[in-house]
């Protein structure tokens, strides 16, 4: 790595998960274009996704420094060093809780790497400040989610919204942005139901902490999108953020390989595209579980929706898919199911996908937004239900589907999702959303260019942050 003692050095430490990693590496790519050395942490089993991912720059410019991931964690399966190899999301808080304890090796490292400007760690990873601070380096928090929904959930909890409504699913108004109806199934646990000394609870608490001490919050969004919501934050609560986003915009369009080079599924699209036909991507993230009565449901909802339909489906759900049922059989004219790890912005920017139906997961609204497809809205967990409402409600990007008792939460029966996949790919309403994507995504690239709004907050954070000798 190309470095001497005057020049800027930022560390990257992403999150062991895809969602939290795949944007942290797209920024690295925006900064090596600013020719800034880096210094990214990762462990060892994720170590090969880092460097493939950023195979095409100037490897000169960074380094990958692999932390071993810490082993006998009680809960933490042996091996597993990412959330999406995780059996199931309610180990999420012993697997982040681990994370810890690999602070003395990071800092062994940290002493001995050139000057560091500024640290950008996860949001998930708050006792990286605690480091930080001990070798007198600014802290940036790299956050994963949207002005609009933490924003909400922040003023929700301040002014104590949740506490007087009657049921899960009363609308209630919130006073600073009054033209808006949630219901406390928007919210997800420890925001709706706070129990101190649980350790998820607790572990929500220290990462805020945490990350309202610090220097300041990259947010991958862009001012276009949510100027009131953005600044509201701003005004309100620390630390500042900056959007930067959105940050796949960095990644350059991937090189289209020989015809029999492609994966199958691209080979299918293409065919599909041929026919004239429009595909309804369906893929839900790298770590929801979905249920076999649910699966059961959205095989049956796309078979009648008679839509063509591309489906990334996850190891446990094949498991189903596969039981006897000849379902990838009897769909096959028009529908493919794939079982392994793809990459969605690809299939997003076929000509042929004209509809996503998604967790909302918020690299996939992005990814979504910057092809120009709209969003039949899913969420299921984390924050997915507030940036669903973002999407719907605010974006006008997408349509929703809705449980069968009129909750944003909870089971979803196969004539709902059969005539909500209708209405998306063929319908009025779908119409209007593909308008209204096609306007967001002309904000997004202007935002992403030299001099756009994005590229000029992150000129101005490295100047601001990371590019001046400060004593904390
Ligand atoms: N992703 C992908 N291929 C897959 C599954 C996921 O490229 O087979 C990427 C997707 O493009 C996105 C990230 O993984 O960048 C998932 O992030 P998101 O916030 O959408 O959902 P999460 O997985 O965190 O729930």
């Amino acid at each position: 790595m190309a470095s001497d003692q005057s020049s800027p050095h930022i560390v990257l430490f992403p999150f062991m998960s895809k969602g939290h990693t795949i944007p942290i590496l797209h920024l690295a790519r925006l900064l090596l274009l600013r020719r800034i050395s880096l210094t990214i942490f990762t462990t060892t089993a994720n170590s090969p996704f880092i460097r493939q991912s950023l195979a095409d720059t100037d490897s000169s410019l960074f380094h990958v420094v692999d932390l071993s991931f810490p082993q006998d964690v009680p809960q933490v399966p042996p091996g597993v060093e990412s959330t999406d190899r995780l059996s199931s999301m309610s180990l999420f808080v012993p697997f982040a809780n681990a994370t810890k304890l690999m602070q003395p090796q990071f800092e062994q490292v940290l002493q001995s790497l050139p000057r560091v400007s500024c640290i950008i760690s996860d949001g998930f990873l708050g006792w990286t400040l605690q480091s930080a601070s001990r070798f007198g380096i600014p802290r940036l928090v790299f956050f994963g989610m949207n002005n609009f929904s933490s924003t909400v959930s922040r003023v929700v909890v301040r002014d104590g919204l949740l506490a007087n409504v009657g049921s899960d699913d009363d609308p209630f108004t919130v006073p600073a942005f009054p033209w808006l109806k949630l219901t406390r199934n928007d919210f997800e646990y420890p925001f709706r139901d706070p129990k101190p000394g649980d350790p998820h609870f607790e572990f929500v608490v220290e990462q805020i902490v945490a990350m309202s001490k610090s220097q300041g919050t990259v947010v991958n969004s862009f001012y276009e999108l949510e100027p009131g919501y953005l600044e509201y934050w701003n005004r309100e609560f620390e630390p500042k953020v900056w959007c930067v986003g959105p940050l796949c915009l960095a990644e350059p369009p991937t090189v289209q390989s020989l015809q029999n080079q492609k994966p199958t599924w691209m080979q299918w699209l293409d065919q599909k595209s041929a026919e004239g036909r429009s595909v309804l991507y369906v893929a839900f993230g790298s770590q929801v579980g979905i249920s076999t009565e649910q699966l059961r449901e959205i095989t049956i909802g796309l078979e009648r929706s008679e839509v063509s339909f591309l489906w990334v489906v996850k190891s446990k759900e094949v498991k189903f898919l596969e039981d006897g049922y000849d379902y990838e059989e009897r769909v096959k004219e028009r529908g493919l199911i794939v079982k392994e790890w793809v990459n969605q912005r690809e299939i997003l920017d076929h000509q042929s996908v004209n509809g996503f139906m998604s967790h909302c997961g918020w690299n996939s609204v992005l990814e979504s937004l910057c092809a120009s497809v709209p969003i039949l809205a899913w969420p299921m967990m984390a924050e997915q239900h507030l940036n669903a409402r973002f999407v719907v409600e605010e974006m006008g990007m997408g349509l929703r589907v809705v449980a069968n008792n009129g909750s944003v939460r909870g089971f979803v029966e196969s004539e709902m999702i059969e005539k909500m996949v209708k209405e998306l790919m063929e319908g009025e309403e779908g119409k209007k959303a593909r308008e209204k994507v096609k306007e967001l995504e002309k904000l997004a690239r202007m935002a992403m260019e030299k001099g756009g709004s994005s590229w000029r907050t992150l000129d101005r954070l490295l100047d601001e942050t990371c590019m001046q000798e400060k004593v904390i």
